[in-house]
């Protein structure tokens, strides 16, 4: 029941236009999710930043960086400036090359 409640939220963050009307909609869903103890859906963990809740969108909400010697992606919250690293697979780094070759 209640994670069916922490879905919906979720969903209609999703689908939602406005910023601060999707945040109160991520607010819910984690502190619902807290509440009940259900956890988040994966999808929508790594789009909240872990240190202030925001919904990560990138060039929004979020700075993307990548680097590609190292073979990680950076992640910088725009709020609170909280950075998140994440490996990427070879798969994927094999598409970015062949992105900037073009
Ligand atoms: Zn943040």
């Amino acid at each position: 029941m209640a994670s069916g409640r922490v879905e919906s939220l979720v969903e209609l963050a999703k689908t939602e236009k406005n910023e601060s009307r999707r945040q109160r909609y991520i607010d819910l869903a984690r502190k619902t999710a807290l509440k009940y103890k259900v956890e988040l859906p994966r999808d929508v963990k790594t789009k909240i930043c872990k240190r202030c809740g925001t919904y990560l969108i990138p060039g929004r909400t979020l700075t993307v960086r990548a680097r590609p010697k190292s073979r990680i992606i950076l992640y910088t919250c725009k709020n609170c400036g909280k950075t998140q690293k994440y490996s990427y697979a070879r798969e994927n780094r094999q598409k970015i090359n062949k992105g900037k070759n073009t």
